[in-house]
């Protein structure tokens, strides 16, 4: 049992039979059949005129944010962005796009407002701003449907592009019950990661006008992102998006029980409100020696990441019998 990530999954026996029996060519000169059918079909699924395959989440950012953006230019985000945070500052390295972060709201959303004030004026003293950049989910939180179309008229306003770092945006499909294209409409560009909840061994899309996704085709050469007989992993990324729903559900309810169980053990608190998906924050009082814990669970081949706040992901390859046992075996250690 493996808590740390939704990205340690192993690919199905049904993966793995298609990738075995995967038409393949040479993707960089766009002859990889099963590399070509998906990028049509993610594309087309939602609702976008193109689609690139990529070899990680955070290429498919770098490539969007570099598409979007010049040497110079800036965009906003939140503190807690994974493409400002996470992603060894690949924009402002490789891109020399200069990050404006916000500090996210309790609910992983950017006031309008501290957006507002933090848009340069057309002015030699300032970096260009040409961007927003959102992340559904973000820290397993769910921004809200309103939320997205608010921030649509904002950008409208202000001259600006929308990216959605959609790593789990299937999270939020599950959470909210709604179709991926209703996320997807409000943005000029959206990334998918294929290798998390989804439980595709390798790859994200990025989706965007065929403009864009051309300019990042190049980008994606430049970093050393053109694969050749990438089809082999393609076609697991496409069984991965095809129904992902009903499992994610199971994922969720799956965190649920985890926060109300956790919730039980003295020393763990669990902020409910927050456990909206598949991922679970305990905080965790002085008294708890999380290390050992996470030592003794290690001898049970149940493995942790021992921090506080702790975070719990649940995914395809944990049950709810393996809930009650990881919860079990905390309660036996205290
Ligand atoms: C994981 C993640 C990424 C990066 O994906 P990798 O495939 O790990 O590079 C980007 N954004 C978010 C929100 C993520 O959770």
């Amino acid at each position: 049992m493996d808590f740390r990530s939704d990205t340690v999954t192993q690919p199905t026996p049904q993966m793995r039979e298609a990738m075995a029996k995967a038409p393949v060519g040479d993707d960089v000169y766009g002859d990889d059949p099963s590399v070509n059918d998906l990028e049509q079909w993610a594309a087309e699924r939602h609702g976008f005129e193109a689609a690139l395959f990529t070899t990680s989440g955070t290429q498919a950012n770098l490539l969007g944010l570099m598409a979007h953006c010049q040497r110079g230019d800036e965009y906003l985000c939140g503190q807690q962005a994974h493409n400002y945070k996470y992603e060894a500052g690949g924009a402002a390295v490789l891109g020399s796009i200069q990050p404006q972060p916000i500090e996210n709201e309790p609910d992983g959303s950017l006031d309008f407002a501290k957006l507002k004030a933090a848009i340069k004026p057309n002015d030699s003293h300032f970096a260009r701003t040409k961007l927003l950049s959102l992340e559904n989910t973000i820290n397993g939180k769910v921004l809200p449907m309103e939320y997205l179309a608010q921030a649509r008229q904002f950008v409208n306003e202000h001259g600006l592009q929308l990216h959605l770092d959609g790593a789990r945006v299937y999270n939020a499909v599950a959470a909210l019950d709604v179709d991926v294209k209703e996320i997807a409409q409000y943005f000029d560009s959206m990334t998918v990661c294929l290798s998390k909840g989804l439980g595709a061994p390798i790859g994200s899309l990025l989706l965007g006008d065929a403009e864009f996704i051309s300019r990042a085709r190049r980008i994606r050469k430049m970093v050393g992102g053109g694969m050749r007989q990438a089809g082999i992993l393609a076609v697991a990324g496409k069984m991965a998006l095809t129904d992902p729903v009903p499992q994610l559900k199971v994922d969720h309810a799956n965190a649920k029980l985890l926060a109300e169980l956790l919730n039980t053990l003295p020393g763990f608190k669990v902020n409910a409100e927050f456990v909206q998906t598949n991922i679970v924050f305990a905080k965790l009082d002085e008294s708890i020696d999380i290390n050992t814990i996470a030592e003794k669970l290690k001898q049970e081949t149940i493995i942790i990441s021992p921090g506080n706040p702790i975070r719990f992901v649940t995914h395809q390859d944990v049950s709810e019998q393996d809930i009650l046992t990881l919860v079990e075996k905390i309660k036996s250690y205290l």
